[in-house]
């Protein structure tokens, strides 16, 4: 009895917690329950000790209730002990917390994600105006593309293609139309994006940056009307072709970091002494900068004479200015890997400008930092991971095609269990990334900025991607090394670390941004609470953080409770809002979301400010998020898709890969934890019958695999979006030989069963014309054989060059040069070492 009694106040007060009652309503219901029992008392054997208890602790959290006593007890004395551990800021750090919103991010922090909220989110879908754009102009352009051409002979894209792209308003597709751009959504931008970029990625690059982060998107939030009534028509009509320069030898990752100043002065300008800037710069990695009639420049401002006020260093600041003007150094080229968009350096020393080149004007001097993580906030969801999910496409398209067109040992490949395996990760993958994709564009059509989620978006496409190619070029073995216009694959290939380093490189984005910034600003209480103990310690700091605190005890207590529920039950707990194949993943997720809650606030509870430099552990709480996020976008697909059937083992495999993966983060934290006792007590309540996840199983891979190498409703779902060739070119070679063999399956297999031999294309025609002598085949099915093995034998030559056509090529890639250059340098460390 006594153990039933205990039982009784234990799940109620669990109950209280797991549910999220708040404080007073709790109060209400424990009094309630008090009440209850002392009357029942006359009717049962209920012992004085449980009502008692019962009474105290509905007092104790009474207590809780009453703001001024709990100040006085708790609040007060926590206040000085958080302002010497919480985190201190920098002002650029707090400006980039302080950019953008919190979306979905911020319901995976709670540890009780409202999935009924995500499923009301709009489905994704995009204007009948901009889908004539994708079908019209830019299939057109993807059309005019020759990627061998461009990147190998060319080293530029073609005068024609410059011009299609400048006159049909590629460059203003964010620009609005009263200005004469484009302005397309989110998701139509992401589209044209992905679908050049399928076609070739110096275009794709080209045509994204100036509709990204730059002076359009710049002057469009924080420009003067008569900048933007200036700069906006003649950047949408492509007369005026933009860069954005932030980046310097000295500060890459930490940009905030430059050395570039521009001094607050008066000089002459058009004949007039005006206010303006000297500026100095030095910025390398400049994309556009080579051709770019407008630079915009971040810089950092000082006015040490006071012409301003009493402010000496005002901070980082963006200006626009035309690349014609005296002392500006643009022209020279950097060239990146595997594409050959335009990039450079730019310099200029003391380049005087007035100040109304300022974006805003004067009165925005000081704010550029704030207005570049405004709209990297925005921007990092659209360009990079549009091309990460390009390449992710590309490689389940033309995998898919190339395992099933290439046999060895009388078989296609990809019915190899050990091709099965990539082949499944490159279907799985590729459709995680696109769902994360479309979901994170819905909050940017809705005027999100989700600067955690961008992050997410940034890194895990562009990674994505990598893993992606890289598995592509494990399937397509020598077809994939030997370059060549037969050679789809080289440049997506050979491109992959441009998009992994730019726009906050990776592995900055995983270990600092993610997690660094998703805790404090996806938080329920965290930045309330910093807020609060940052500044003046006055009555109001006091009140606000004793409101935060207590938010914040109550959200910790909730968490560790609904973790170790949810963990005892293995999730079954947590209600589905739907019913279906995929129900069990909600609840698995919200399992997981109270784990990772929990496990955050616990780690952050114990290292303070010093969480700040432990990045290994910041990343795998990253991860956490990362994988909470993609999970939630697979299941907003597969729900707006209508669930199809077909699509089932992509999403299974989604879920099963990021649940996965959630788990190995929370054991790398366990394993890890900051105190080694307290990680056992963490991993009892996260994992209390151990780890429940697995890896995707053989089942679902063999069912992707199958879904990539056959033609499919759900292959063309997974592919939608990129440019499909069906002309004599690399990629419609293998779409044309795909579909080919996929026809010539039957008749082949009649044959090798007939004949005992297997068709390939040097055999073919003798084996085709017995089979259809004896009746095996028809005449139209040997047409079909013959078509499919020569269309094969195109697919899998590679690319062969006269010895002599080899050598002048290097030479017109300036190797010669280099190479002699080398020979000069090696004979004079032989000749030093010699002397030595
Ligand atoms: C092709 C190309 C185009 C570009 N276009 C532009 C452009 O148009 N405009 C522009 O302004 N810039 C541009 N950039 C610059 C780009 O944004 C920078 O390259 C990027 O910010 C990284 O700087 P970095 O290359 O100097 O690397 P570094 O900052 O030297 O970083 C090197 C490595 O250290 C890691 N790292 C650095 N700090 C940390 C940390 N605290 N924690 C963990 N890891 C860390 C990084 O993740 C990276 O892996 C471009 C770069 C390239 C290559």
């Amino acid at each position: 009895m006594t153990a039933l009694f205990l039982a009784i106040i234990v799940l109620s007060l669990l109950l209280l917690a797991y549910y999220r009652i708040p404080l007073l309503i709790s109060i209400a219901i424990l009094a309630g329950l008090t009440f209850a029992f002392t009357e029942l008392r006359h009717f049962y054997p209920i012992p004085g000790w449980f009502r008692w208890s019962f009474g105290i602790i509905t007092l104790s959290l009474a207590g809780f209730a009453l703001k001024p006593l709990r100040r006085l007890l708790i609040s007060n004395r926590l206040f000085g002990l958080f302002r010497k551990v919480m985190p201190r800021l920098s002002s650029t750090e707090r400006e980039a917390l302080e950019a953008g919103t919190v979306w979905w991010d911020a319901e995976l922090f709670s540890g009780k994600p409202r999935w009924r909220r995500l499923l009301r989110q709009p489905k994704p879908g995009i204007s009948a105006r901009e889908q004539e754009f994708i079908d019209g102009p830019v299939e057109e352009l993807c059309l005019m593309l020759d990627d061998w051409e461009i990147c190998d002979e060319h080293q530029d894209l073609p005068e024609f293609a410059w011009k299609y792209i400048r006159e049909n308003g590629f460059f203003s597709m964010i620009i609005p139309q009263k200005y004469g751009g484009l302005e397309f959504s989110a998701q139509a931008n992401s589209a044209v994006v992905m679908k050049l970029a399928s076609r070739n990625l110096t275009a794709a690059v080209t045509v994204m940056v100036p509709n990204s982060l730059g002076p359009g998107e710049l002057l469009m939030h924080y420009g003067t009307e008569e900048q933007k009534n200036h700069y906006l028509p003649r950047l949408a009509s492509g007369e005026e072709i933009p860069c954005f320069a932030l980046t310097s030898p000295l500060a890459g990752s930490d940009a905030g970091a430059m050395p570039d100043k521009g001094i607050v002065c008066k000089d002459e300008f058009e004949g007039e002494q005006v206010l303006g800037l000297r500026l100095t710069w030095n910025k390398r990695y400049i994309t556009l900068a080579p051709v770019a009639t407008l630079l915009g420049l971040a810089f950092r401002a000082f006015d040490p004479d006071g012409l301003l006020g009493e402010k000496k260093d005002l901070g980082i600041s963006c200006a626009l200015i035309p690349t014609a003007t005296p002392g500006v150094e643009i022209g020279s080229r950097h060239m990146p890997i595997g594409a050959v968009f335009m990039n450079g350096p730019t310099r200029g020393k003391d380049v005087f400008i007035p100040m109304d080149w300022v974006i805003g004007g004067q009165e925005r001097l000081g704010q550029g930092w704030r207005m570049l993580m405004q709209s990297l906030a925005a921007g990092r969801a659209i360009s990079l991971p549009s091309l990460g999910v390009a390449g992710g496409k590309m490689a389940s398209m033309l995998t898919g095609a190339y395992a099933r067109i290439r046999t060895q040992f009388d078989v296609p490949i990809g019915f190899f269990g050990g091709v099965e395996e990539p082949l499944a990760r490159i279907g799985g993958r590729t459709y995680r990334m696109d769902a994360a994709r479309v979901l994170t564009l819905i909050a940017l059509d809705q005027g999100e900025k989700p600067g955690v989620l961008s992050a997410i978006n940034k890194y895990q496409l562009t990674e994505g991607n990598r893993q992606c190619i890289i598995d592509a070029m494990d399937v397509h073995g020598g077809k994939g090394i030997i370059q060549g216009p037969n050679n789809y694959l080289s440049h997506f290939y050979q491109a992959l670390p441009i998009s992994i380093t730019v726009e906050g490189a990776n592995i900055l984005t995983r270990s600092m941004i993610i997690f660094g910034q998703g805790a404090i600003r996806a938080h329920p209480c965290l930045l309330k609470e910093m807020n609060a103990v940052s500044g003046i310690a006055n009555t109001q700091a006091r009140r606000d953080f004793d409101n935060a605190l207590f938010v914040h005890i109550g959200f910790t207590i909730s968490n560790t409770v609904r973790s170790l529920l949810l963990g005892l039950t293995g999730g079954r707990m947590a209600p589905a809002p739907l019913r279906g194949p995929h129900a069990k993943y909600f609840r698995q997720l919200s399992r997981m979301s109270a784990a990772f809650a929990f496990m955050a606030d616990a780690v952050l509870l114990l290292l303070g400010g010093k969480f700040k430099f432990k990045e290994k552990l910041s990343g795998r709480l990253a991860d956490i998020l990362i994988h909470l996020y993609l999970a939630s976008a697979l299941l907003k697909r597969f729900e707006d898709d209508g669930r199809p059937d077909g699509d089932l083992p992509l999403l299974v495999w989604g879920m099963d890969d990021s649940l996965y993966r959630i788990q190995k983060g929370l054991r790398g934290v366990i394993m890890n934890f900051p105190v080694p006792v307290l990680g056992w007590f963490v991993r009892l309540i996260v994992f209390p019958f151990g780890r429940p996840y697995s890896e995707p199983s053989d089942k679902t891979v063999k069912a992707i695999a199958k879904l990539l190498i056959n033609d499919s409703e759900s292959r063309d779902r997974l592919i939608d979006g990129v440019f499909i060739s069906d002309r004599d070119d690399a990629t419609g070679r293998v779409n044309k030989a795909f579909h080919l063999v996929l026809a010539a399956g039957p008749a082949e297999r009649a044959i090798k069963n007939a004949l005992k031999e297997s068709v390939n294309f040097e055999n073919y025609e003798g084996l085709v014309k017995r089979a259809t002598e004896s009746g095996v085949i028809t005449e139209e099915q040997a047409t079909m054989v013959r078509l499919a093995q020569r269309a094969s034998a195109s697919v899998i030559a590679v690319d062969e060059f006269p010895r002599e056509q080899a050598k002048r090529s290097a030479d017109s890639n300036g190797n010669a040069n280099e190479t002699e250059k080398n020979i000069e340098t090696r004979s004079e460390y032989e000749q030093a070492s010699a002397s030595e």
